[in-house]
């Protein structure tokens, strides 16, 4: 039996949708888009929602709309994807990386010590669509001053607290990438939560090259032309079509992963009963979107060994990510690379294992089994 680690679903209406998308408008911002946004908008109570080609070109356009400039320090964790991090060095920004604790979220104690008057932002990931304490956070927000970008690319559909991730902070970002739970191969959106006008406007400015096309379409202004610093950040109506069908089933997606996610578990408890692994732990105040499955082994030599094994029997597993304080982008840039304990620990010990809504049980049963072999035998040696 051979396990892939992901597979796109296949909501039924995409290619309709993208059908009539071609005889309608090929470009960006055409019926499916304004769809698709008031969607968004509906769904998680957002308050202005922008469609974007990423997850990346979102925090890109976080970072433009915050206006993070030379000499900024941006604090977020070191455990996470490139693209947080990237935003922030093409405005001349600093990342200063924090460590996590034990939910993988944001560690705040490690924030606190991190912030200075530099301090212009914090964008916050949430890990497997779990959240750290997102009222702690935003209380510090206002003592000290600073932003708060969510990175809610794996969070979408999920809540803190019955807030829905991606919404609490000043700016959230969502991905639709293939990997992500609701996809249009590449996608994202921008989530603007407080009523600034003025950043509405920008962010609509900053989307369409720079230009007041936005004004112009709606009749306001007799010309459209370069205005501020922007950029290509709007999908094509195509994905968009895509996009939509995939979002009108967002709730038999979530139950398809649910189920799946809570066999997983039911089937490893006993090992996480005996010590040999540890299970996803989620707090009383996060409901998850069932994202990822993942387990921590008690050693690097365990993780890599088992890795290897399910590999061998066609079972694709991973870990990631490789913390971005030891990456060589950030090596270039810093001499002294300091430890971050629980980052370089959790990285060292972690397995994800294949979850997708066409995933069978049978498939389950077959990798869990694979784990039982290695385990029994590697506690016999
Ligand atoms: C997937 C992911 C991204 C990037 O999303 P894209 O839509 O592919 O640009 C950024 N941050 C995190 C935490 C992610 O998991």
């Amino acid at each position: 039996m051979e396990v892939k680690f992901n597979k796109p679903y296949i909501a039924g209406n995409e290619l309709e949708y993208i059908h009539d998308a071609m005889h309608r408008k090929t470009s960006g911002d055409g019926y499916y888009t304004k769809q698709v946004t008031k969607l968004i908008e509906d769904t998680f109570h957002v308050h202005k929602a922008f469609l974007t080609t990423s997850c990346t070109s979102a925090l890109e356009m976080a970072c433009l709309l915050l206006g993070i400039k030379d000499g900024d320090e941006v604090i977020m964790p070191s455990f996470t994807f490139p693209s947080t991090a990237n935003a922030v060095l093409l405005r001349g920004g600093k990342c200063v990386f924090a460590d996590i604790d034990h939910t993988f979220n944001l560690d705040l104690n490690d924030v606190k010590r991190k912030i200075t008057s530099k301090t212009k932002a914090v964008i916050v990931v949430h890990y497997a669509s779990a959240s750290c304490d997102m009222d702690e956070l935003m209380a510090l927000a206002s003592k000290y001053d600073f932003y708060v970008i969510e990175d809610a690319a794996q969070a979408v559909n999920a809540t803190y607290k019955d807030k829905y991730l991606g919404t609490i902070g000043d700016i959230g970002c969502f991905s639709f990438h293939e990997t992500k739970n609701y996809s249009c191969g590449e996608g994202g959106a921008l989530l603007i939560n407080k009523k600034q006008h003025h950043l509405i406007k920008q962010a609509e400015i900053i989307r369409e090259k720079g230009t007041n096309r936005a004004d112009f379409n709606r009749g306001n202004a007799e010309f459209y032309t370069w205005v501020s610093i922007g950029s290509s950040y709007l999908p094509s109506e195509l994905l968009s079509a895509h996009l939509l069908a995939q979002l009108e089933q967002i709730e038999e997606i979530n139950q398809l992963r649910k189920e799946r996610f809570e066999y997983y578990k039911q089937k490893l408890k006993k090992f996480s009963d005996d010590g040999m692994l540890k299970i996803p732990h989620i707090t009383r105040h996060n409901h998850i979107n069932y994202h990822m499955f993942y387990v921590i082994l008690n050693s690097k030599n365990e993780r890599n060994e088992l890795m290897k094994f399910l590999q061998e029997n066609q079972v694709d597993a991973y870990f990631h990510y490789v913390p971005l304080h030891q990456s060589p982008q950030n090596r270039k840039l810093n001499s002294h690379i300091e430890t971050l304990k629980m980052t370089e620990d959790i990285v060292d010990r972690q397995l994800r294992l294949p979850l997708y809504p066409s995933l069978s049980l049978k498939e389950i049963d077959y990798v869990v089994s694979l784990m039982e072999d290695y385990l029994n035998n590697r506690n016999k040696k």
